[in-house]
């Protein structure tokens, strides 16, 4: 196991845009197998603490959850466009979304559902008997069938007693079982709700036929210690043939948590492709995936290398843009602009780069800017097959310097402001929804 990581970044070590430089990186495998271990790898010193699935099933909730982030809406046409490109990926189960949301909801999923995917379809229902008829009548084999699990969502949202959401649980999870589905059952915000309601719900809708059991963290507030500890006592009490967790992101925890699940025992993490989702968002596709494959070796079965062109469709179709530190992802995600950074990135990639960025389909750069040292000079130079004294190249680097520093920052700042007018009310404006409420015959008092 030792120096597996550092094997892979010898043997593939490649500079910007893709060119091969020629320190390092033309290494031939046997040549890398001879050289010394040159970073350690105390994933493998844990190793023997991680008690991991033999595999992963990643479960992706981008055109669900994912379409639930404020503003974001995907036609049939880009559902199936996304449902493709994660089929292909190697996505296990996809949410298609909910077909009683809408008539052209319900358009999507039967689209993606018959578009004979290599990915299992699913789509999602409430508890209630029309909503899984739904499901059924959309031709998706499989189906989460969800509900509401804390007091505060049984006492305000739903108002129903803990006995309703039982029944209407094992109800639904049976009629979704007769019609042949493969049945998923949710609660929202398992984390917060009772555990012995949690422990007695569960059981029940295994026992009528519930294939698998999502664990939510509806809202992002659990922290890996604590997660561990629920999902511990989740699998002593309830014992579930399946498990999968749903992890929020409010406080930036989401990939952290569903690695804890993992770890723990669950076989199917759910994702959504750039953080996508409500408020802050799901655990992240990229991250989760990147995580198993590249630090601890576990195979989920995803081509990782087209990670990139995924996340700018998704980017693209949902309109919502990745932020440039986002990991894996994000412009920055492979940039190197100072000058110790790039020196040492030219020198030899694992330096500064924990993974090549070929592994998700990306290229490495290397930024011109106030932070630039000679090295990066000297490489660019030789873009264009140029040396140059060292006279020159103090010169240009002070050239560099001097014009980034003295570079307006406006076309920043007008995007800024754009993107800040665009965002900060995603839906309809007040003047649009006035003027519905107008045309279906309300008078409104103007303000
Ligand atoms: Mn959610």
């Amino acid at each position: 196991m030792g120096g597996r990581l550092a094997l892979r970044h010898v043997v593939t070590g490649r500079t910007g845009g893709g060119r091969s430089t020629n320190v390092n990186a033309e290494a031939t495998v046997a040549e890398a197998m001879a050289e010394p271990r040159l970073v350690e790898d105390y994933h493998t010193e844990t190793a023997h603490k991680r008690r991991f699935p033999s595999s992963v099933e990643i479960w992706d909730e981008t055109l669900r959850d994912g379409e639930q982030a404020p503003g974001v809406h995907f036609t049939p046409e880009e559902k199936l466009r996304v449902a493709e490109l994660l089929s292909e990926m190697g996505v296990s189960v996809l949410n298609a979304g909910i077909p009683v949301v809408s008539e052209e909801e319900a358009r999507a999923v039967h689209r993606v559902a018959h578009a004979g995917l290599k990915a299992k379809v699913l789509a999602a229902a409430r508890t209630v008997p029309r909503d899984v008829d739904a499901v059924i009548t959309s031709g998706a084999t499989h189906i989460a069938i969800f509900v509401a699990a804390s007091q505060v969502h049984l006492k305000y949202k739903l108002k129903m007693t803990e006995d309703e959401v039982l029944q209407a649980s094992v109800d639904s999870v049976r009629r979704a079982k007769e019609a042949g589905l493969h049945v998923a059952y949710v609660t929202e915000d398992t984390v917060r709700a009772p555990f012995p309601f949690v422990e007695r719900l569960y059981r029940a809708v295994q026992e009528a036929g519930a294939d698998r059991l999502v664990v939510a963290d509806t809202v992002g507030i659990m922290t890996p210690l604590t997660f561990r500890w629920f999902l511990k006592e989740f699998i002593l009490r309830v014992q579930p043939k399946d498990l999968s967790v749903h992890c929020h992101n409010d406080f930036g925890l989401a990939t952290a948590n569903t690695l804890t699940a993992v770890e723990v025992g669950a076989r199917a993490p759910q994702v959504c492709v750039n953080g996508l989702g409500e408020r802050a968002g799901n655990a992240s596709f990229e991250e989760v995936v990147l995580v198993l494959e590249s630090l601890y070796q576990v195979k989920t079965g995803i081509r990782t290398e087209r990670i990139h062109e995924l996340s700018r469709l998704v980017e693209e179709l949902s309109g919502v843009p990745v932020a440039a530190n986002k990991a894996l992802v994000g412009y920055n995600a492979f940039s190197h602009e100072a000058g110790i950074h790039t020196h040492g990135i030219l020198a030899h990639t694992l330096t500064y780069e924990p993974i090549q960025p070929e592994i998700v389909g990306r290229h490495r750069q290397m930024i011109l800017g106030k932070h630039t040292g000679k090295a990066a000079i000297v490489e660019k130079l030789k873009e264009r097959g140029l040396t140059a004294p060292d006279a020159i190249l103090i010169e240009l680097l002070e050239r560099v310097k001097t014009e980034t520093e003295s570079r307006s920052k406006s076309d920043l700042q007008r995007f800024l402001h754009e993107y800040r007018t665009l965002f900060e009310r995603p839906g309809l404006s007040d003047e649009e929804f006035w003027t519905m409420v107008e045309a279906v015959g309300l008078r409104t008092a103007k303000t």
